[in-house]
């Protein structure tokens, strides 16, 4: 049982009867998942005054395409040079979804299926539900955020707790990273909670797949190279449309892998996607030069993740619509601690998304949300130990050693097939059956909490204007729709 610090007092925004509904289900929820759940603290108060921290989300970032976690290519040398500070999790996973429910998984601690705000829902975040940035605000904390617009937008609840929250708007790191420096400049004494994001290495509707300022994506081609017959447009769709066009066909079934784009196309999208990702550790590598002279680096709490991965025709797709396999469903998590102990540790416990914001917060000192799904990684951060069994990419299971695909049946070990290329053919029946059922029971605890949130409420909702849907195609969305999270609850 991991020991939570302290526990927001979350009746200012649910009625007692909602708690009561509520504490029944945690309690139940506590039995059947990883998390536990503490009882409150006597004071609610923060112990004492905690670190600066900051978050960095770099959307689309896969973890095997980074040289910190193997790859050849030398893409991420100024991450790789802050692990030597910080503590690496080499087996974390999102919770499921693409962009906007991945990144409030990490602002909620709850699971997608339980806060419910994803594009298919149309939902917002209701203010009653509490942030990680109003934990901080709560508590004297300075909060900004400055991300990359698409569905980092406000207007999905994402601001709720901070003071700033600037929207660069496909700007990147080349906007963020100066307003993150002029605004961490200008601070007074309190500590500060930083939030950063962009879409540096997610594909744009320009005219390559991956295209991002000075070139950068050329790092690993001899500039102008282009696979012959195919310069990242086809029949007047370039880029992001098209790659969505050919990923929707793909996902119904109607276009065949092999036809969709060779071999070459594909390393040759690898190296521009590679490029990108060295461009951008580059800038965050400055970005943490500035922190140094700054005096903020080594005393503040930094994490670096990301939301998702992206796919090269790995299992049959492109982008990022597909969610499971370790391409797409596996992040970087770099926990770099004050002053750097623990560093250069690599770390093989399991890890999610929904972990972060107890993590966060136990390190600053801070109270828990009573609601809160995830587990404070600080056991696995500081002595490898577990602190979760297994985890949900909305309905698929990642354990130990198998990860169970709910809508396929297919079983894979990660211990002997870590491409996941051949489902177990002769898995044992009692197995299976334990995996469904174990999977069902973390998805049925996450409608059962968001139903129990919901009480009483209107969800708000929200729908996209015509310049947000523009936006968001240059980015791949609606062309594909999100994938569905579970909404069955099978007997
Ligand atoms: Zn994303």
């Amino acid at each position: 049982m991991i020991r939570r610090p302290d526990s927001v007092t979350f009746g200012a925004a649910v009625s007692t009867q909602h708690q009561r509904a509520l504490g029944a289900l945690l309690a139940a929820a506590a039995l059947g998942s990883s998390g536990c759940v503490s009882e409150p603290s006597e004071t609610g108060r923060p112990i004492g005054p905690g670190p600066d921290v900051v978050l960095i989300s770099i959307d689309t970032l896969r973890a095997d395409r980074m040289s910190l976690y193997g790859h050849t290519r030398d893409t991420t040398p100024g991450l790789t040079r802050m692990a030597e500070e910080a503590i690496v999790f080499d087996r974390a996973y999102h919770n499921g979804g693409g962009t906007l429910p991945s990144h409030m998984t990490m602002m909620t601690s709850l699971h997608p299926r339980a806060h419910w705000v994803t594009p298919s829902t149309g939902r917002t975040l209701p203010p009653e539900r509490t942030t990680l940035a109003e934990v901080f605000h709560r508590h004297g904390w300075d909060t900004a955020a400055f991300v990359d617009g698409g569905w980092m937008a406000p207007k999905f609840g994402f601001a709720q707790g901070f003071d700033i929250y600037e929207d660069a708007g496909g700007g990147g790191f080349e906007k963020v990273l100066p307003a993150a420096s002029n605004w961490l400049a200008d601070r007074e004494e309190r500590p500060a909670f930083l939030f950063l994001h962009t879409y540096d290495v997610h594909s744009q509707t320009d005219r390559l797949p991956y295209e991002c300022p000075d070139g950068g994506h050329w790092r690993y081609l001899e500039e102008g190279f282009t696979p012959v017959g195919f310069d990242g447009c086809r029949d007047g769709r370039c880029a992001s449309e098209l790659l969505s066009q050919l990923d929707a066909q793909l996902a119904a079934k109607t276009l065949d892998p092999a036809d969709a784009l060779g071999p070459t196309e594909i390393e040759w999208m690898k190296a521009l996607y590679d490029g990108c990702i060295r461009w951008a550790d580059d800038q965050l590598g400055e970005f943490f030069e500035h922190l140094q002279d700054l005096g903020i680096y080594d005393r503040a709490l930094i994490v670096v993740t990301s939301d998702h991965g992206e796919e090269f025709l790995d299992h049959g797709r492109l982008l990022h619509h597909q969610n499971g396999f370790e391409e797409i469903a596996r992040v970087p998590l770099i926990v770099k601690l004050p002053f750097g102990g623990g560093g250069g540790r690599r770390v093989g416990e399991l890890a999610a998304l929904v972990d972060l914001m107890p993590t966060l917060l136990e390190y600053a000192r801070l109270p828990i949300p009573e609601v809160a799904q995830g587990t404070s990684l600080r056991p696995a951060i500081e002595s490898s130990v577990a602190v979760r069994s297994d985890l949900h990419v909305f309905s698929v299971l990642r354990g130990p050693r198998y990860k169970y695909f709910a809508d396929t049946g297919d079983v894979y070990d990660l211990t002997k097939d870590t491409t996941e290329t051949e489902a177990v053919a002769d898995l044992d029946a009692d197995l299976r059956t334990h995996l469904q059922e174990r999977l069902w029971g973390l998805v049925n605890r996450d409608i059962a909490l968001q139903e129990a949130l919901d009480q009483g409420l209107e969800p708000p909702r929200t729908e996209l204007t015509p310049e947000e849907r523009q936006e968001l195609e240059a980015l791949g969305y609606l062309v594909t729709e999100e994938p569905e999270p579970p909404q069955q609850q099978p007997e």
